[in-house]
């Protein structure tokens, strides 16, 4: 039976669930998809395994989002007790952490909405658009497919344009498709206001953020010998420093990215148990491949993450040890 079948079936208990570390789009796309099930008549939850970004928090039903890290049995009962679960924006079991063994084991249809490569084979069934610039531009195609368009009011459609807006940088990435300008026409002739959404995403910074990014940018930001790659590294400390928030990095790796000749750039922080990264490359290099190799993670071709439990010295030294091979195996 396919999604759309098993929805007309009954009332169901839903649970829409998303990534660790979410983003504008995992929570972008859960919160419009959310908006859109209840009002189909579903009892519906939105779960993420950890915490999400201040400056996503003012989305509609933000406030209704429960966390893993924090509820644990709460979240769990609701998974076992539900009859499907939708899992947005990840491609992979291992990208829900902890929550990844309650949502294995539990029996109800599972249903995969996502645009990451590589989808592997947890769900009953899938939307798997690697294609699509945002899972949230498919969550727009999900309701186009049910014929639902006009359902969509202005909480369905600001999560829609959160999520296409922050994965696919402001309309800017090769990912961009006519469709999905077409998709965000669609949206502001339904009442979405797009200048607001803009302004609360990216006009909005605490004070500290903006000491960070000076401190990154002046102390931090540096290009490799050899390789057109650069590097901005974040130890504990220093988060420490600037009181490092969930989110207050994100963009950072961008600005390492736009330093004139270079083609790959990298963010490296170091966590409590681990160092995490977050890579960014223009044109043909593939930093998910490279991430998946060396880094445990994946993404897309031109933006990955991954970790490595190691500290940030011996990571820093094995990233440049391996990004040196990378572009020298390109050269063959
Ligand atoms: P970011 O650098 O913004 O955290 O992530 C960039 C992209 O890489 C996103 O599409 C995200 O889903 C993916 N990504 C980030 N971290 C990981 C990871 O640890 N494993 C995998 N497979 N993908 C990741
Ligand atoms: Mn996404």
């Amino acid at each position: 039976m396919n999604i759309y079948e098993k929805l007309k079936q009954e009332k169901h208990k839903i649970v829409i669930t998303s990534h660790r570390s979410p983003d504008g789009d995992a929570i972008g796309s859960s919160l419009a998809f959310y908006h859109y099930l209840i009002k189909k008549g579903h009892d519906v939850s939105v779960i993420v395994p950890d915490a999400f970004p201040n400056f996503i928090s003012w989305l509609s039903g933000a406030d209704k989002i429960l966390t893993y890290e924090k509820d644990e049995e709460k979240v769990s009962e609701l998974i076992n007790e539900s009859t499907l679960i939708f899992c947005l924006d990840y491609n992979d079991l291992s990208r829900i952490g902890n929550m990844a063994d309650v949502v294995a084991k539990s029996k109800a249809y599972k249903a995969m909405i996502d645009h990451h490569l590589y989808p592997s084979d947890f769900c009953d069934w899938k939307l798997s658009d690697t294609n699509s610039c945002s899972t949230a531009q498919l969550i727009y195609t999900f309701i186009e497919n049910e014929n639902d368009l006009d359902l969509i009011d202005s909480n369905i459609a600001e999560g829609i344009y959160c999520g296409i807006v922050t994965d696919s940088g402001s309309f800017r990435f090769p990912s961009v498709q006519a469709k999905t300008h077409l998709i965000a026409a669609d949206l502001i002739n339904r009442g979405l206001n797009h200048a607001s959404v803009h302004e609360r995403l990216f006009d909005v910074n605490t004070l500290t953020r903006l000491h960070l990014l000076g401190f990154s940018l002046n102390e931090k930001l540096r290009v490799m010998n050899g390789v057109p790659v650069a590097v901005i590294d974040l130890s504990k400390e220093e988060s420490e420093r600037f009181n490092v928030k969930k989110g207050d990095t994100e963009g950072l790796v961008n600005y390492a990215l736009s330093v004139e000749g270079v083609k790959m750039a990298v963010f490296i922080r170091e966590d409590t148990d681990r160092v995490k990264m977050s890579f960014r490359s223009k044109g043909d290099i593939a930093v998910n491949e490279f991430s998946g190799k060396y880094f445990s993670g994946g993404g897309h071709k031109n933006a990955a993450g991954g970790m490595k439990e190691d500290t940030l010295e011996n990571t820093i030294a094995f990233f440049e040890e391996k990004v040196k091979l990378f572009f020298e195996e390109m050269k063959e």
